[in-house]
């Protein structure tokens, strides 16, 4: 088994030690998050170590092993063999160093911070969560931007959030000390803890943090509350066992905030408004939005409107309908309107008070026919649609009174229309 050196001394950055295996491997190890496979990598043994392996929900480190001839070896990953030992694996390529060499340890130490910043951060809140609403902590889960908690409970409410946002923010600020502590199992079973591991383990490392949190963990932590700095909830969510609480602590939370303080700016200059006012605004765009399309349609309507009265008076009347019917045809293309208007322009027609059909089409892509007749008149639209379009492999249908289809394109749609309307004659 590897020496930790994390257990007891958690601010350990630099450290000797001396390699006691190497392996090359070309198929990433088992119980790894990640590994590109095929890749070759070396993995690295060491009789002791200060980096931390993923496991607990945090994540690992990454360093430095300078040997003693000053070669210099990046530690890309580092994860927990089933043996107990910490297995380091290098960045490839690199050549496997032999056994026995003396070797120096550097971890990443802003890398390391954040984790012991997030990971505090989350003792803490998962005590504030009890604490406060009786919620315990199912899981934990460390991201490269945000953590997050599964708490069990049904729901969660924004006055809760922040509730327990404040409280674990009071502890920080108290500045707290966190210890560690090892204990028997049968003794940690009677101090009550938050969280007690499962069964197999009789020695048991405890984090306590002072007259606040006492819990059974093997990662790394800051040494009083204060070193976790801001802890800020963000989005929660609903999932299958609970509810998500994201957060970030400390110098996360400093970059969320300066994150979303850049966006905010963002959109408040767009709007030349103050950054509070950027809610108020986009309200105001979208009632904008909401009239002046109201007021368009309305033009829209009353133009349909004076132009098919304009049409009815005049010598737009084609042709006359059925024998007998007295209906009159109206005959349109529209080319800088669409289907949705030459719609529009044939209810208008057919709904002035004569008994009328409009032929309407619109070669605005997409181009489209529309057929209409007074209410109740004597030809069939929806067959005369089909059999028109039916000719260009169009498709289309409707009512007697009403009908409506799209014209393929290369087809003529003044054809059609005049193809219509002598069909009716006839
Ligand atoms: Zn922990």
């Amino acid at each position: 088994m590897t020496k930790r050196l994390y257990y007891d001394q958690p601010d350990l950055l630099e450290f000797d030690s001396v390699i006691e295996e190497t392996a090359a491997i070309t198929e990433p190890a088992a119980g790894r998050s990640s590994g590109n496979s095929g890749a070759a990598h070396t993995s690295v043994i060491l009789r002791e170590s200060a980096f931390y392996p993923t496991s607990g929900g945090q994540v690992h480190d990454t360093g430095w092993l300078t040997l003693g001839f000053g070669g210099r070896l990046r530690v890309a990953e580092v994860a927990d063999a089933e043996d107990g030992r910490v297995v380091h694996y290098l960045e490839a390529p690199a050549k496997p160093p032999l056994k026995g060499t003396a070797v120096h340890g550097s971890i990443d130490p802003d890398r390391r911070r954040d984790h012991m910043q997030q990971h505090t951060g989350q003792h803490v809140l998962s005590a504030v969560f009890i604490e406060l609403y009786q919620f315990p902590t199912v899981s934990f889960h460390m991201g490269a931007d945000y953590c997050s908690i599964d708490l069990a409970t049904d729901a969660l409410s924004t006055a809760q959030v922040a509730g327990a946002e404040k409280r674990a923010n009071e502890i920080a600020f108290e500045n707290r000390p966190v210890r560690i502590r090892y204990v028997r199992r049968d003794e940690a079973e009677k101090l009550g803890l938050r969280k007690l591991p499962p069964e197999g383990r009789e020695d048991l490392r405890l984090i306590e943090i002072a007259d606040f949190d006492l819990s059974a963990c093997g990662g790394t932590h800051v040494n009083s509350t204060a070193q976790i700095g801001s802890i800020l909830l963000r989005k929660t969510e609903k999932t299958r066992q609970g509810v998500r609480v994201e957060f970030v602590c400390g110098a996360r939370a400093v970059r969320m905030a300066r994150r979303d303080y850049a966006t905010l700016t963002e959109a408040a200059a767009l709007y030349s408004a103050q950054l509070g006012d950027v809610p108020a605004m986009i309200r105001k765009g979208f009632d904008d939005v909401k009239s002046l399309r109201r007021a368009g349609e309305d033009a829209l309507e009353q133009l349909a409107q004076a132009m098919a009265e304009a049409a009815l008076a005049s010598g737009d009347v084609q042709n006359t309908g059925p024998a007998n019917s007295g209906q009159r045809i109206i005959l349109r293309t529209f080319s800088d309107r669409d289907t949705n208007f030459a719609k529009l322009f044939a209810q208008k027609i057919t709904r002035a008070g004569v008994s009328a059909i409009a032929l309407v089409g619109s070669t605005v892509t997409p181009a489209g026919l529309v057929f209409a007749q007074s209410a109740g008149g004597a030809a069939d639209m929806g067959s005369l649609l089909k059999q028109v379009l039916s000719s260009v492999g169009g498709r289309g249908g409707g009512s007697r009174d009403f009908a409506q289809g799209g014209v393929p394109a290369g087809a003529n749609v003044e054809d059609l229309l005049r193809q219509a309307a002598s069909t009716i004659g006839s």
